[in-house]
Formats: structure tokens, C-alpha cells, sequence
């Protein structure tokens, strides 16, 4: 039996998932785009959301209902959320903690966080994080940004730290 709490196992999971992911997206590409997947440690379950606008557009339409009214909830829900983590509004909105220069709600990781906790219904610290991004070099890991390490490692199994350490070294703990 493949043991899913081993985070050898779970990196080889969560990497093909992102794959097909990749493999399966006819949005545009961007160098930074990254493609957040969350692997339920108990059960065999993955689901993967994408950064940006093509990330909110299928949470979006995971969400179901009226897109407008999808909409206004996942920005409410996860600017509330980022709030209580201690980021200001231009931060969540328009330029966060991070180079990539992006506000921290138009992350892959708020948008796998909503959609466990308000869409599945489901506890977030039950599932392992592993964001990748396509280089030319092929899949990489893309450990939590400068916004997403203060909060990812604390609302997601730790496994995600465990595996973002062992991936990027400790400059993926820096600023958490
Ligand atoms: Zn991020």
C-alpha cells in the first residue's frame, strides 16, 4: 500500500496531477503561472486550481450559481480572510509581500483554500499543498510565495512545509 503521508510519495502525486493540469489548460501561459495542487493525506483525492484569472475562472465555475454572485462571494470570502492573516487591502489587491508583484488573493493557493473550506466543505489541514509552475526547463517546483508561506503552512497539512523545505532549502521558510 502507497503510504500518502510520505512526502517522497506525495511530491510524485501531486506532480503528475499538475501535469495533467498543465497539459489539459488551453489558457494563456504566463512565466510565473503556477498551478497550486492540494492531495487529501487520508484518502486517495487531489484537486489543482491555476494563479490569476484562469485559477478564479474555474473556481468560479466550480462554485456554481450566478458568476456575478460567485464572484463578489470568493473575492469577500478570501479578502477576509487575508485581512485576519495581517495583509492590507492594496497588499491582497494589488502588489503583495512578494517580487512576482502580484496581489496575494490572485495567488493559486487562496483559491485551493477557498475552495476545500467553502466550496468541498472540507478542512484545509487535512490536505498537502505542492504548487509547481511550467519554466522551458519543463515542471518545477514553485514553493509558497512571499505572500502565501506566512499563511499556507499554517491553514494546510504541515506536510506542505515539510515539503517545501526539503524541495527549496530554507529560503522557501524565510518571512513565515
Ligand atoms: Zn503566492
Amino acid at each position: 500500500m502507497v503510504s500518502r503521508t510520505d512526502s517522497t510519495t506525495l511530491f510524485d502525486l501531486a506532480y503528475s496531477v499538475a501535469r495533467d493540469s498543465f497539459d489539459a489548460d488551453s489558457s494563456k501561459r504566463s512565466a510565473d503561472k503556477v498551478c497550486a495542487v492540494a492531495l487529501n493525506v487520508a484518502v486517495d483525492e487531489a484537486i489543482s486550481l491555476f494563479s490569476g484569472k484562469p485559477g478564479f475562472d474555474k473556481l468560479v465555475e466550480r462554485k456554481g450559481g450566478t458568476p456575478k454572485d460567485a464572484k463578489m462571494e470568493i473575492t469577500a470570502k478570501i479578502t477576509e480572510f487575508l485581512r485576519d492573516e495581517g495583509f492590507k487591502d492594496n497588499e491582497i489587491n494589488q502588489c503583495g509581500r512578494d517580487p512576482h508583484g502580484r496581489g496575494a488573493m490572485n495567488c493559486a493557493e487562496p483559491k485551493v483554500y477557498y475552495y476545500l473550506r467553502h466550496v468541498k466543505n472540507v478542512d484545509p489541514s487535512h490536505w498537502v499543498v505542492v504548487p509547481f509552475n511550467k519554466t522551458d526547463n519543463g515542471l518545477v517546483y514553485n514553493p509558497p510565495c512571499m505572500n502565501c508561506r506566512i499563511w499556507v503552512y499554517k491553514h494546510f497539512h504541515i506536510l506542505s512545509r515539510t515539503i517545501a523545505q526539503g524541495r527549496a532549502g530554507d529560503a522557501a521558510l524565510t518571512g513565515c
